[in-house]
């Protein structure tokens, strides 16, 4: 049995959801639910980093605990699982979770034990933001963080350091051998540029003052945190039970394949100090890491400070999960940054779902009703004219695995749509209302059934996609023999505004 685990980055809890936390969570359920559709046994583990920084200096700023705090925020990021059809299998919180502290602390005690860690003074430009260090030549020309546009803070202390530098030629022989393998390719390239451009050992502990104590303590060491990243992408394997449960550990980590989802801008953390620090701890390296681009709003990169943050509950509330999870499978591009508005998700649902999919399944659904009563015909006719319908069916399945093996979210949907366009193309060339009025009983069963059958096609390959329209394509389309349900539309038309 093939173990699939599937993950998405666990996002910082001071900002509220937006529609690029949106489009990680589709993309890795939409893996997720294929995987389980062709038999695999899947863990889709997602969660939220609640022991940053950035939390602390919330919870002040709201004048509340950290852990309230994070608990507030946190449940805003559980809630999408309801509200976007996520097909989640666990949901790690780092503060709260009894099975997280155990694995962070067993990591560093696995990395010391290798002798990669040890205590340095040092000096560097922070970016609470990032909670990260800053080069200057890695910073905008007038001294600012290009992902916050903010100015780093000078920060003095000693602290634990990992030895990155030891595992450069590792890592290079990781991605190169694809044993690591980095999709897509341009992101391989930047990775190896990097990797080969010279690591420097990173700090690894902050101090328990600046830290505010929030956070977990380095082990033997009560003066000192354990840095958020180090902790925060623990989460991979304390989830599955490292420093818990060593058997489903193995089971699932060591044992199955392994894939991140993540996005453009925490690269470094994923495909550099994660393998290194799993290395070090003895431990097997993700298999795959897809790294995705952003959805900008009005043209512009999403910002707390830029109050354009669309919330994607709120999009699903009113205009459906479908149509949202539809948007952003569909019209995200690959590379480059694609921007979301209200027009584009609606055109983009009306077009594919209402008059493409939704029409067809309605149309069948109707004839069935008009012609036959609601039964479902069968026939033995062979409907020569039907040739490239079947054909569109038959290479469907294998297009939405390659694109799906590539990343490829928007070919892998086409395949989909490619259906709803050949049954439409179809109905229009054999004009059953024709069949009908002239009686040809015969060839009108035969064009019925073959419409039926393609019903249940599209709700097949649909359900990794669009679960709840999936479902509701299979109801109109019986599954059985007996009659149909009074058809209903299974999308409805959108208006934006
Ligand atoms: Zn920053």
């Amino acid at each position: 049995m093939t173990r699939y685990t599937v993950t998405t980055a666990i996002p910082y809890v001071n900002g509220r959801p937006h529609v690029g936390h949106a489009l990680e969570l589709v993309q890795t359920d939409v893996l997720a639910r294929y995987h389980r559709q062709r038999g695999h046994a899947v863990r889709f583990q997602s969660g939220t980093d609640d022991n940053a920084l950035k939390n602390v200096q919330g919870a002040e700023a709201a004048g509340v605990s950290v852990a309230e705090f994070v608990a507030r925020g946190a449940s805003r990021f559980a809630a999408l699982g309801t509200a976007l059809d996520l097909s989640f299998d666990d949901f790690i919180r780092t503060s709260s979770d009894p099975r997280h502290r155990p694995g962070v602390e067993q990591l560093w005690a696995a990395c010391a034990a290798r002798g990669d860690l040890y205590r340095k003074a040092y000096s560097g430009l922070y970016c609470v933001g990032c909670e990260r260090f800053y080069d200057r030549s890695e910073l905008t020309a007038d001294g600012l963080c290009d992902e916050h546009g903010t100015a780093p803070e000078l920060i003095e202390e000693e602290n634990w350091f990992f030895r990155l530098g030891a595992y450069q030629d590792q890592l290079v022989e990781l991605v190169e051998s694809g044993r690591l393998r980095i999709e897509p390719a341009s992101r391989r390239r930047e990775v190896l540029a990097f990797l080969r451009s010279g690591l420097e050992d990173f700090s690894a502990s902050r101090s328990v003052a600046r830290a505010r104590g929030w956070g977990v303590p380095v082990p033997g060491d009560p003066g000192q945190v354990i840095y958020v990243w180090f902790d925060a992408l623990a989460n991979y394997i304390t989830a599955p039970g490292y420093g818990t449960d060593p058997a489903q550990f193995d089971q699932w980590w060591t044992g199955g394949e392994r894939v991140h989802v993540i996005g453009k801008g925490i690269i470094r953390f994923h495909a550099v100090y994660w393998p290194a620090i799993l290395l070090s701890a003895g431990l097997s390296t993700p298999d795959t890491i897809f790294v995705h681009e952003y959805v900008t709003v009005d043209g512009a990169k999403i910002s707390k400070t830029a109050g354009n943050a669309e919330d994607p509950a709120e999009i699903a509330q009113r205009y459906g999960s479908d149509a949202l999870r539809w948007w952003l499978l569909s019209e995200v591009a690959g590379s480059g940054d694609t921007d979301f508005t209200h027009a584009r998700l609606v055109n983009r649902a009306n077009e594919d779902l209402a008059n493409n999919l939704g029409n067809l399944v309605n149309r069948t659904a109707s004839m069935i009703h008009r012609y036959r009563g609601g039964v479902v015909p069968t026939s033995t006719v062979e409907c020569l004219d039907a040739l490239p319908l079947r054909k569109v069916r038959a290479t469907a399945g294998a297009t939405i695995g390659d694109a799906l093996e590539a990343f490829d979210f928007r070919r892998a949907v086409e395949a989909v749509t490619a259906i709803g366009d050949a049954g439409n193309r179809y109905v229009e060339a054999v004009k059953p209302w024709h069949l009908a009025r002239n009686g040809d009983d015969e060839r009108l069963d035969a064009v019925l059934a073959e419409l039926v059958a393609t019903g249940r096609d599209i709700a097949v390959h649909l359900a990794p996609f669009l679960p709840a329209a999936a479902e509701r394509i299979a109801i109109q389309c019986g599954q059985s023999f007996d009659p149909l349900p009074e058809p209903r539309p299974v999308f409805p038309r959108l208006q934006a505004g």
